[in-house]
């Protein structure tokens, strides 16, 4: 294969990437950070292609307009990877001087004669590497656990994109037949194909990219309660069972709240679902902030909240669960110029020795009957005769004022 068919083959790759990257980006819903490298590579593929009309015709121009064609793709792809790292965010101000710097001079040398295409090229191949050298970084920098190994493989490519165009920057003095695109050697023709095929690793690696973000955001919220924020069930169910082994491996207790807000239907009657819903997320937001980072607060549908206290005891539990009771009669939330207020009726249930969470829920939830039984507005343990002494509940039902 000769060189040119080989940038023939890379023109028809670069195309095809561009064309699929736009395809998935215009597609598939959250893909759209896509589009910014569809159009590098389109950018990548009419600029090599300039470089290659302008080298087999000696046409300066237009050698020297496709090159800063193919700078323009490198500032259009580390603007993708700036919005992607930081949405909203933009990294053309440095691209543009860059491409304007790297044009001015390439175009000097053009007007000053055949010796200055040398530097004309090695200006270029300065200025791409710089520009690809800033995606690197920001790629490095990007510090969000499930996407780091996407962005750590794009940044490897990258930079090997990078190296590549230093060597040519590099070689060009040295070896002044590798001025034009099309001279063929045996450098010429790896370092295209190098390229090529980086090119190509590096659009799986976007989408790689893209994917591990729309992963992670589909199983954020897979896990939280849409009103909320707080845990729902079915992501209570699963790292509960892990919390609960950790406590049995290292004896330390576990307790768990059960609490439903009280005469809730009440509220939604009387000011409306709008009303209920922002009492929702009142309480939430209360019972979120009034435990320990490691402690979970999970909405286990309707008007009902699970907090699991890992190391409790069945009597700290019984304390927290008080506070907690008195923060949420005191909570005041307003809406539409109505003050409302809520209570609330706590079961509590410390596990036991072969029990599954199944177990420590239902005596959780008989509290929670027993407490709604007594009157509502009150904390109760499953077990009567293990009950704390403890000062007496508020009295009275939830006052909608
Ligand atoms: P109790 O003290 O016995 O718990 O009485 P309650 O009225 O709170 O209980 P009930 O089960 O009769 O009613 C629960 C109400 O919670 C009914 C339903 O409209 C309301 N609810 C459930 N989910 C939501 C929600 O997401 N938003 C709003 N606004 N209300 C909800
Ligand atoms: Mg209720
Ligand atoms: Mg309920």
């Amino acid at each position: 294969m000769d060189l040119r068919t080989l940038l023939f083959a890379n023109l028809v790759l670069q195309v095809s990437c561009a064309l699929g990257l736009s395809f998935m980006g215009r597609r598939v819903p959250g893909f759209r950070g896509l589009s910014w490298f569809a159009i590098a590579y389109t950018c990548a593929a009419v600029g090599i292609m300039g470089v290659v009309q302008g080298d087999a015709y000696h046409f300066g121009w237009l050698a020297v307009a496709g090159r800063c064609i193919v700078l323009l793709s490198a500032v259009l792809l580390t603007q993708g990877v700036a919005e992607y790292s930081l949405p909203g965010s933009s990294a053309l101000g440095w691209g543009w001087f860059l491409l304007a710097v790297c044009g001015a001079s390439e175009v000097y040398f053009l007007v000053h004669g055949p010796a200055g295409a040398v530097s004309g090229v090695v200006a270029f191949c300065v200025a791409f590497a710089a520009q690809i050298t800033i995606a690197v970084m920001l790629l490095y920098a990007h510090d969000q656990a499930a996407e780091r190994a996407a962005c750590r493989f794009a940044a490897v490519l990258l930079s090997l994109i990078a190296a590549l165009f230093l060597i040519r920057a590099l070689s060009v003095p040295v070896r002044l037949n590798a001025v034009t695109l099309l001279s063929a050697d045996a450098m010429r023709f790896s370092g295209v194909a190098i390229y090529m095929l980086l090119s190509v690793a590096l659009a799986f690696a976007f989408v790689w990219m893209v994917t591990a973000r729309l992963r992670h955001q589909l199983e954020t919220q897979a896990r939280m309660d849409a009103l909320t924020g707080v845990l729902n069930r079915g992501a209570l169910e699963i790292v509960v069972a892990g919390e609960m082994a950790a406590c049995r491996a290292r004896s330390v207790p576990l307790t768990v709240l059960a609490l439903d807000l009280d005469r809730f239907k009440n509220l939604n009657d009387q000011f409306g679902h709008g009303a209920g819903d922002a009492m929702l997320v009142a309480a939430a937001r209360l019972l979120s902030r009034s435990v320990r980072d490691t402690d979970m607060v999970a909405r286990f549908g309707g008007e009902e909240f699970i907090v699991v206290l890992s190391g409790r005891t069945a009597a700290r539990g019984f304390e927290i669960a008080e506070r907690l009771r008195e923060r949420i009669a005191a909570l005041e939330v307003v809406y539409e110029g109505h003050s409302l207020g809520v209570t609330a009726s706590f079961g509590v249930s410390t596990m036991r020795t072969g029990d599954g969470w199944n177990d420590l829920l239902r005596r959780a939830d008989r509290g929670l009957y027993r407490a709604k039984q007594a009157g509502r507005n009150r904390v109760s343990l499953d077990e009567p005769e293990a009950e704390p002494v403890h000062p007496p509940h508020l009295p009275g039902q939830p006052s909608f004022t």
